[in-house]
Formats: C-alpha cells, sequence, structure tokens
C-alpha cells in the first residue's frame, strides 16, 4: 500500500510503498476513504514536543474509511462507513465503565499518535475504536470530527455551559471552529478572538456572536469586558496557550468564570491567587474526547448542526503541502488526505 512515512529527524513525509499491514487476531482491517492533516501533526515534525515511538512512523489520527474485514458479532460487517476512535483502551477499567474512556490508565495506543495511522490506504483497528458513520456525514466530515468535533464536544461538556452563559473562543483553527458550534449550540452567547480578519469572518458565519482581532493580546481582556457589560465571560476556552493569551483570558472571567485549555501548550501561566479566590474562578483543562462525545458531534454534525470547514482535498502524494500550510499559519479550516 501507499503511505506517507515520518523517519526520525525528518520534518516532512515521504510517500512510498511498503507492505499491506497485518491485522492483529480479533481487529478490523479498515481502508481508509479520508484522513485530516491536524496542527498536532507539527508536534512529531517541527517542535518535538511529541516523540516518535518507531521510525518510520505513520502519522494521521483523523481518519474515516470503509471496513474491509472485521470479525463477526462486533456489530460491524464488511463495506460498513466509519470514522476512527484513535484511542485504544481496556474497556474495564473505573474510568472506561464511567464512560471516562479517554483517560483509560491501561491505554495501549492511540493510531497516528504512537500506533501506525491514517497517511496510508490501509489501517488496522480493534473493533471497539470502530464508529458507525450517519449516512448524510460525509467521510471528510466523519474523519474531521474524529479530532477536533470529538475534542470539541468534550471540553464543552466540561465547562458546563448554557443559555445563560457567554463564552469566549481564543482561535479560530480547527478546533475552535468545532468548539465554537458546539457552544453555540448549548444557548451560549458565543464570543471568538481571532489573528486574521478572515478568520474572523469565518467564525463569524458559523457561529460568532462578535469577534475581537488581536494579534498581541494587548487589550483583549478590555475588549472582552466591553462586550459583556464589564462582566467578563463565563468561559474562555483557550486554544493559543501563549503567556499573552492566558493572561488575557484569566483577565477576561466573571466570577466563576471557567479558563479551559484545549490541547497541548508548553507556555507556562501566571496566576494571580487574589483575582481566582475573589472571582472563585476555575481552571480546567481537556483533552481528546470519549467514544461517546465523537459520537455525539457526528449526530450534530447529521442535523446540520456542526459544519466543518474543509480548505482544500489533497492526494496523499501532497500530503506535505497540507503540513506546510500549518507550519507558515496560512491554513484556515482543515486540510483532508482523500483516497
Ligand atoms: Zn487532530
Ligand atoms: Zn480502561
Amino acid at each position: 500500500m501507499k503511505a506517507a512515512l515520518l523517519y526520525t529527524g525528518e520534518q516532512s513525509l515521504k510517500v512510498e510503498n511498503i507492505a499491506n499491514p497485518t491485522v492483529p487476531k480479533g481487529w478490523a482491517l479498515v481502508k481508509v476513504r479520508a484522513a485530516g492533516v491536524c496542527g498536532t501533526e507539527l508536534h512529531f515534525l517541527v517542535d518535538g514536543l511529541m516523540p516518535l515511538a518507531k521510525s518510520p512512523f505513520i502519522l494521521g489520527h483523523e481518519i474515516a474509511g470503509e471496513v474491509v474485514e472485521v470479525p463477526e458479532g462486533t456489530g460491524f460487517k464488511k463495506g460498513d462507513r466509519v470514522s476512527i476512535y484513535n484511542l485504544v483502551n481496556c474497556g474495564h477499567c473505573s474510568y472506561c465503565r464511567a464512560g471516562l474512556d479517554s483517560l483509560c490508565p491501561n491505554a495501549t495506543g492511540q493510531f497516528g499518535f504512537n500506533l501506525d495511522g491514517g497517511f496510508a490506504e490501509y489501517v488496522t483497528v480493534p473493533p471497539t475504536s470502530l464508529v458507525h458513520l450517519p449516512d448524510k456525514v460525509s467521510f471528510n466530515d466523519g474523519a474531521i470530527l474524529a479530532c477536533s468535533g470529538m475534542t470539541a464536544v468534550h471540553a464543552v461538556k466540561m465547562a458546563d455551559i448554557g443559555f445563560r452563559d457567554t463564552v469566549v473562543v481564543n482561535g479560530v483553527g480547527g478546533v475552535g471552529l468545532a468548539v465554537g458550534q458546539v457552544a453555540k449550540n448549548t444557548g451560549a452567547r458565543v464570543l471568538a478572538i481571532a489573528d486574521t480578519q478572515e478568520k474572523a469572518d469565518l467564525a463569524k458565519k458559523l457561529f460568532a456572536d462578535e469577534v475581537v482581532i488581536t494579534k498581541d493580546y494587548s487589550n483583549v481582556a478590555e475588549d472582552i469586558k466591553k462586550l459583556t457589560d464589564g462582566n467578563g465571560v463565563d468561559a474562555f476556552f483557550e486554544l493559543v496557550g501563549t503567556a499573552a493569551s492566558a493572561n488575557a483570558g484569566l483577565n477576561s472571567l466573571a466570577k466563576r468564570g471557567r479558563y479551559v485549555i484545549i490541547g497541548y501548550t508548553k507556555d507556562h501561566v501566571d496566576l494571580d491567587p487574589i483575582l481566582m479566590v475573589i472571582y472563585e474562578l476555575r481552571i480546567m483543562a481537556s483533552v481528546a474526547g470519549t467514544k461517546q462525545d465523537l459520537e455525539d458531534v457526528l449526530k450534530l454534525c447529521e442535523q446540520g448542526k456542526v459544519k466543518v470547514f474543509v480548505q482544500s482535498e489533497l492526494k496523499l502524494d501532497d500530503v506535505n503541502v497540507a503540513l506546510e500550510k500549518l507550519k507558515n499559519r496560512t491554513s484556515l479550516g482543515r486540510n483532508v488526505i482523500v483516497f
């Protein structure tokens, strides 16, 4: 099969022909139809935040495709359209049983992180990672929602927001667009912070009631306060994660406000304990999502309540074009590899 391989120390992928994967006993073989190219890829390629589990390795954790073979009695059959829940967990620990499967301490891997992922024609997964794709949801949407969509649902549920709340989505990338739309579905008033007019326009089109445009965050807290009659917001979804944006975020919160860190960031955050106490602020962090979160976002997409913005469809041979767009911050929404 054709696969895009990452070798240790390289900053781009090499598309090569390799042997089809052998299917572990009890697992399924899936023909990949779409694989999203995500900002997380840069943690393997550029900043070294995530070391390679093996070399060469196949990235791609946003996967949708068609079942080629699957054991009987799993609820799936050959030809089924599926999205892949990319975490492989044990299914029987206290976290898994409580529906917190993304926190399973016995997790054995994650596709595109330490198990070969979707930048290849085929991928093998356990049947527990298969999620039926509703007829109305495309392979592109099913792939992309398996990362940004499920992450958004997880974070919005955690922030516990509703129609009385005003919230901010800081950062209008793939995940930000999903968080904004999911938040909007709770009935909350949703503001956004973007670094370009183009992203601001997209946020307005998809979910945002108001957008603040900034590059350095110097006046963001004041701007947010002005937009909320001086009260601040009930939740600040942090998808940028610099010290400057965190400072602006914490100072934008209303009393009992939630500062919700999503995904992987490196900057340390300064906390003002007096502000924290007087305002009873809460700091929470949310990473990825549960299989239920993925099923929930696919349903929202089926109902037309969450839309995926695809910037371009690319062939696997052109995967580095999408990665370059991420490196120089010119991607808008998601780029997706189609097969
Ligand atoms: Zn992703
Ligand atoms: Zn478990």
